[in-house]
């Protein structure tokens, strides 16, 4: 057997590897079946033979992007209410429109977004929703590595009813995807002011048994902190700790209103947090303070959160956010460089996700989750440096390839895992009966 055989080969790029490997000015990387079999610069992959080629033409290789949170299925709400306070936004648009969700809207919905995700070069998400089975559907059709979870609260769920029932539905599909290659199973209170301590405790204990992610949304703003002051007469992250919750398999989304000694809580137990700055900026929650958590020691990853609060899930501009905003907040350029924001958005997502031995960097013998972006674009020349590019000056549009689990999903800008014009159109449909929408499919649109 020749080792030096491959399945794929992309050449001729500037390598990025979000790991110790650094980076190849002129580079290569070899991906032998689902995984990465080699990767350096052009010397050191020499001789290396491959069924298919694909020229990156001068652009950047690099490890597929992880949308450390979002809310696949918000795609059928993209737009719908914008420029409200957070409780009119929620009672008077999301929470009607929510109602009218079923499974099979849940699975167009993901269906969309995972288009959207397969565009701009993320190929890894981790989603909280209703009707998460078909989420995860969603995301095994397109190709995508995804880590799902159902959303559980003390109320009754359209999906499965009583709480009971909710952590059953966690569990058989924790079972089901069990040995999946690219799909993950977590188990997601929705936060400590809509769950009640025995279901924050109970989701733990699944948590820690099964040996799957805890996902919870926690200290988002500063009602949710004054709601959890006067019900437990401490902050959420302390009410979470002493409960017993907090541990290194929990990921925190937004974090907004942290009290000092809540950052020292988060890093004494290796909570990882999920940052979203544009979600966190329109809802006008505040800002997260995010340098000093890394500062603390914190993993945090980045995320957009749903559709319809951002309103896309281009973790590109995410990046771009997220290096400026903690910069204008601080009243200093150095914070949140474009290296770090990139290990955000990569690595630290990954290790977020508990998942960053099979994906979020450019390693021989991790998973070939691997995107070109093409920087033979006027407003990507001349390149200096990729890091500032990828951060400051590209969006998910400059992504010209996106292979997942050494699958190649999308090539120069065409989708080959779905059909994205059926995918469009079944949401089009979705937004007229939801009611509201601008655009009335017509018979053209194809079914
Ligand atoms: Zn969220």
């Amino acid at each position: 057997m020749n080792p030096k055989k491959a399945d794929i080969l992309i050449e001729n790029g500037v390598v990025l590897t979000m790991d110790e490997g650094g980076q190849f000015q002129r580079g290569a990387v070899a991906i032998e079946d689902d995984r990465i079999a080699a990767v350096g610069d052009e010397e050191a992959l020499q001789g290396w033979k491959a069924k298919r080629v694909i020229d990156a033409r001068g652009g950047i290789i690099m490890p597929g992007l992880v949308n450390a949170h979002t809310h696949a299925a918000m795609t059928c709400f993209r737009g719908i209410a914008d420029d409200l306070p957070l409780m009119n936004w929620l009672n008077d648009h999301i929470f009607p429109a929510e109602a009218k969700l079923d499974v099979e809207k849940v699975y167009r919905g993901s269906l969309l977004a995972c288009a959207e995700m397969i565009l701009s070069g993320t190929t890894t998400f981790c989603d909280m929703y209703l009707f998460e089975e078909a989420v995860a559907r969603a995301a095994d059709e397109a190709g995508m590595r995804a880590v799902v979870g159902e959303v559980l609260y003390d109320f009754p769920s359209p999906n499965y009813g009583d709480i009971e029932k909710g952590f059953a539905y966690t569990e058989s599909m924790a079972a089901r995807y069990k040995d999946h290659p690219r799909i993950s199973v977590a188990v997601e209170p929705h936060s400590p002011y809509l769950c009640a301590p025995e279901l924050l405790q109970q989701a733990a204990e699944l948590s820690r048994n099964a040996g799957i992610l805890f996902v919870i949304h926690l200290s988002e703003t500063k009602s949710e902190v004054e709601t959890i002051r006067e019900r437990y007469r401490k902050t959420p992250v302390a009410h979470l700790a002493d409960l017993g919750v907090l541990g290194p398999g929990v990921l925190a989304c937004h974090c907004v209103e942290l009290a000092e000694n809540d950052i020292a809580l988060l890093a004494a137990n290796g909570v990882k947090v999920a940052h979203n700055p544009e979600s966190n900026m329109k809802l006008a929650s505040g800002i997260a303070p995010i340098p000093e958590l890394l500062e603390a020691g914190v993993c945090v990853g980045l995320g957009t959160d749903g559709c319809a609060i951002n309103n896309n899930l281009d973790l590109f501009s995410e990046m771009d956010t997220a290096a400026k905003l903690h910069k204008a907040s601080h009243l200093d350029p150095t914070v949140m460089d474009a290296r770090t924001v990139l290990s955000m958005a990569t690595i630290w997502s990954a290790r977020a996700l508990g998942i960053d031995d099979i994906t979020g960097s450019l390693s021989v013998g991790k998973r070939a989750d691997v995107i070109v972006v093409d920087t033979r674009r006027p407003h990507l020349t001349p390149l200096y440096r990729p890091a500032s590019h990828l951060v400051y000056a590209a969006g998910g549009a400059d992504v010209d390839t996106t292979i997942i689990n050494g699958r190649v999903v999308m090539e120069n800008r065409q989708l080959l895992s779905l059909d994205v014009d059926e995918v469009m159109d079944a949401v089009n449909r979705i937004a007229f009966e939801i009611g509201g929408a601008a655009y009335r499919p017509s018979p053209r649109d194809a079914n």
